[in-house]
């Protein structure tokens, strides 16, 4: 039989979007002092937004960025998606385009379909279509195009940041760019200051550059983090932990998390993961909200004063 205290405290959780697979790591979570977030998918929505802009001289942002949404219409790459969205937000109406076409692992091309905006000193001639590039530093190396100061010093301070860089390039000239960085979920923030205040360390596991680890752990306030980390070495860093004598959770969505989430003392599996995580996990995050984890703690902690 289940024992009362327990059989309450698994409904509860359920009442608070955890599915509780494995009821000793349900108990175990008392205990934790270590928890460790994967990135993408756990911590950031797994997908990338665009957080700057800049341009040569005599070009407008916002005419940068709607022909690059016009360029990437058809494309179906996740950096098309986030440039679309951003002009979307920004309201800007994005031209239509003929001949489509996606350059792999470089960018696209297409022939927009507007007047060229002013100042460019073409005015007249934009009618007909003009052909322009999206894409990041490959494009550029195999277009040849070099980058001005403005765009050279804007690629550097976004690639410092862990940010990826696109272009918009016309007439063999790079003539604006966007960075692109990942969407952190609002929700991380509050609870890793939840788990902090609970005197439980929070680190970060990802195969994602070091720069990048860098910038997302600086403003998720994450003290450590262990950045490209291949999938199969993941495990690896949750035994180093234990052998620190910590008890340590791991939270993660992906196939590469299931050997880490196996091995952590308590295997904590985001619901809109994959089956893989879910399946080598003792708790499941059913609204795929990492507060939760909070909750689980302190249901743990509760149910652990009521058995003494
Ligand atoms: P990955 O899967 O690592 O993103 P890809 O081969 O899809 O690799 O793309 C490699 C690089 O090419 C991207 O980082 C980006 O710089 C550029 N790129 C590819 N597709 C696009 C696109 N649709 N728009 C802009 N840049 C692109
Ligand atoms: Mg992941």
């Amino acid at each position: 039989a289940v024992p009362l205290v327990v059989a309450i405290n698994t409904s509860m959780a359920a009442r608070n979007g955890i599915l509780v697979r494995d009821r000793i790591a349900m108990e175990e979570a008392r205990n934790l002092d270590t928890i460790v977030f994967d990135k993408t998918g756990t911590l950031t929505e797994g997908e990338q937004g665009v957080v700057d802009a800049a341009t040569t001289d005599g070009w407008d942002r916002d005419d940068v960025l709607a022909l690059m949404a016009a360029a990437e219409g058809d494309s179906e790459h996740m950096i098309a998606a986030a440039i679309r969205e951003a002009a979307r937000e920004r309201d800007l109406s994005v031209p239509g385009t003929r001949r489509f076409e996606a350059l792999e692992g470089r960018g696209v091309r297409a022939t927009v379909e507007t007047e060229l905006p002013a100042g460019t000193g073409e005015s007249g001639t934009g009618r007909q279509g003009t052909t322009v590039y999206v894409g990041g530093p490959n494009l550029l190396r195999h277009l040849g195009v070099d980058l001005d100061a403005t765009l050279a010093a804007f690629a550097d301070e976004a690639g410092s940041r862990g940010q990826g860089v696109v272009y918009l390039v016309r007439e063999n000239e790079a003539v604006g760019a966007v960075a692109l960085a990942d969407v952190i979920r609002d929700e991380s923030r509050e609870a890793i200051d939840a788990l902090h205040a609970m005197g439980v360390e929070v680190a970060m596991l990802t195969g994602d550059s070091e720069d990048v680890a860098r910038a997302v752990a600086e403003t998720l306030g994450i003290d450590t983090y262990f950045a490209e980390v291949l999938p199969e070495d993941k495990d690896e860093t949750i035994v180093e932990l234990q052998e620190q004598d910590r008890l340590v959770a791991m939270v993660g969505d992906g196939v590469n998390d299931a050997p880490a989430l196996t091995r952590a003392d308590v295997g904590i599996a985001i619901g809109s993961g994959t089956d893989v995580a879910v399946e080598s996990a003792g708790v499941v995050l059913v609204e795929n909200d990492p507060r939760d984890v909070v909750s689980l703690v302190r249901l743990s902690r509760k149910s652990y004063r009521k058995m003494q």
